[in-house]
């Protein structure tokens, strides 16, 4: 049982949580961003983080610490909290990148974790084994069962108040990241990074990336937060957190804007490409793209971070607006429209509506049916399944018209693309007061046949006949050959 997570609101598999961190006495509201420190290297300072953009959190990293004799020894003497002057809470990764990169580094497990104890760190982190996508299974696999010695290695730390992350690897091989999640859901860890996913990112894989977390998922339990490690452009977030993500950290606003980059919720422009600056924040309220173009590298560099952590914190606040309205999917369909690989994300994230109707409320506001992936909707899956449960009558006409002349039905349901069949008593809840274009598509009107067949399915004696309006012949194909149609559009 995980006492220091709390979950408040879901929406999709995204949610609203409290990570209470005891070491630093702070209750984190997820979903969170923890901006990335670099100890050596400094442009906004964690103190202006926290307070001028309302940082609870951030990650910064103890094997640099470590390896910096000035900086390990300040670090110990005076601890993160003092030499970093923030008041929020501190994680520290461990060197896993480094290792990574490098091929080696100088510290265990133990000697790490009880470092970042020393120097006051208040989630921690082991030296796990960053695996990349696409390598063999056997390297994956072989690397994985290091990463779970050490999560067992980490486990017997005395680490005193401080949290433990416990980090999801297994490359793109699901049924093995599953195995790694369940292996630390079971340990005494406290917070689950899916980690080695930058690649992923870097390549606009966003639909491995949600095959990765949504397996990442499967294994741990509901109450397990999850941090999805090196995540930081804003444009994914929205997607990520339907998936189930509650933490991200973000070097991306430091390191972009060192390249005159500049962040938006659709994607990335380069300050030498913009004419306007499409953004309401101080940065962009105070200065045209010339006027931060005439500024010293560094001054530009600033304003830029400035501007990258105004977008990134707002989409977070943003994403969590859309969790408490019921609108996160809507929110989805949106981003998901800014490049085609997010649109590959979005589509992969409905591959997984069935695992993410187990957390989807019943009831929300409204559904709007924006795109023809919305008929993939969890909510329409769960439509579907509701059917098969449904008492029926003897023998019932269902209609996207009105049921004058159909007198020998004992009952007459409304067919409500892309849901299906709508008896009368549903009618009036959610999500079937659904707003759907008038012009309805193919996918809305084969999702309905879906809906007819699963009825049809669950009723094998049900007398039943479906008035249409001109329904496509892939819809048509979907509803069982027993069921007598009727075009309405074509009847005289
Ligand atoms: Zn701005």
């Amino acid at each position: 049982m995980r006492e220091h997570f709390e979950l408040r609101d879901t929406d999709a598999g995204g949610r609203i949580g409290e990570l209470h961190v005891p070491r630093a006495d702070v209750t984190v509201e997820t979903p969170a961003l923890l901006p990335v420190i670099n100890p050596n290297l400094q442009s906004i300072s964690p103190r202006r983080l926290a307070d001028e953009f309302g940082a609870e959190i951030l990650i910064t990293n103890s094997y640099i610490i470590h390896k910096t004799d000035d900086l390990r020894e300040r670090a110990l003497e005076d601890g993160l909290h003092e030499i970093l002057d923030f008041p929020g809470a501190i994680m520290t990764d461990s060197g896993s990148f480094q290792l990574s990169e490098y091929g080696e580094i100088s510290v265990t497990t133990e000697e790490i974790l009880e470092f970042q104890r020393d120097i006051g760190a208040d989630i921690g982190t082991p030296v796990d084994i960053p695996t990349p996508p696409d390598v063999p299974r056997e390297q994956a696999t072989e690397e994985l069962e290091t990463t779970k010695e050490r999560l067992e290695i980490a486990e017997t730390v005395d680490v005193g108040e401080m949290l433990i992350n416990a980090p999801v690897q297994g490359s793109t091989y699901p049924d093995l990241r599953e195995d790694a999640a369940r292996h630390a859901d079971a340990t005494d860890l406290d917070v689950f990074p899916v980690g080695a996913v930058v690649p992923l990112m870097n390549d606009y894989r966003y639909d491995d990336m949600i095959d990765v977390v949504a397996a990442a998922k499967r294994g741990l339990g509901a109450n397990a937060p999850v941090h999805l490690f090196g995540a930081g452009h804003p444009m994914m977030f929205a997607l990520a957190v339907a998936m189930g993500c509650d933490l991200f950290d973000s070097a991306a606003y430091a390191l972009y804007a060192r390249d005159d980059r500049y962040l938006t919720v659709r994607g990335t422009r380069h300050l030498e490409d913009l004419e306007y600056l499409p953004c309401s924040c101080p940065v962009c309220t105070d200065h045209s793209p010339d006027d931060l173009r005439a500024l010293s590298d560094d001054d530009r560099e600033l304003e830029l971070s400035a501007h990258n952590l105004h977008v990134t914190f707002e989409e977070i606040r943003r994403i969590k607006q859309a969790i408490r309205s019921g609108t996160l999917l809507e929110l989805v369909e949106q981003r998901a429209r800014a490049h085609p690989t997010m649109l590959d994300g979005y589509r992969t994230l409905l591959d997984h509506a069935d695992q993410l109707e187990r957390s989807d409320p019943v009831s929300k506001g409204a559904f709007f049916y924006t795109s023809h992936e919305s008929a993939r909707r969890p909510e329409v899956l769960r439509h579907h399944r509701r059917l098969e449960r449904l008492s029926v009558p003897d023998s019932l006409f269902l209609t996207e018209g009105d049921s004058s002349g159909r007198d020998r039905y004992d009952d007459t349901w409304r067919i409500v693309p892309p849901f299906g069949p709508v008896p009368n008593a549903l009618s009036r809840s959610y999500p079937l007061t659904a707003e759907v274009p008038a012009r309805t598509d193919t996918a809305a009107l084969e999702a309905a046949a879906r809906g007819v067949a699963h009825l049809l399915e669950a009723n094998p004696d049900l007398d039943c006949t479906l008035g249409h309006y001109d329904w496509p012949v892939s819809a048509l194909e979907i509803v069982p050959d027993r069921l007598e149609t009727v075009n309405l559009g074509g009847e005289e």
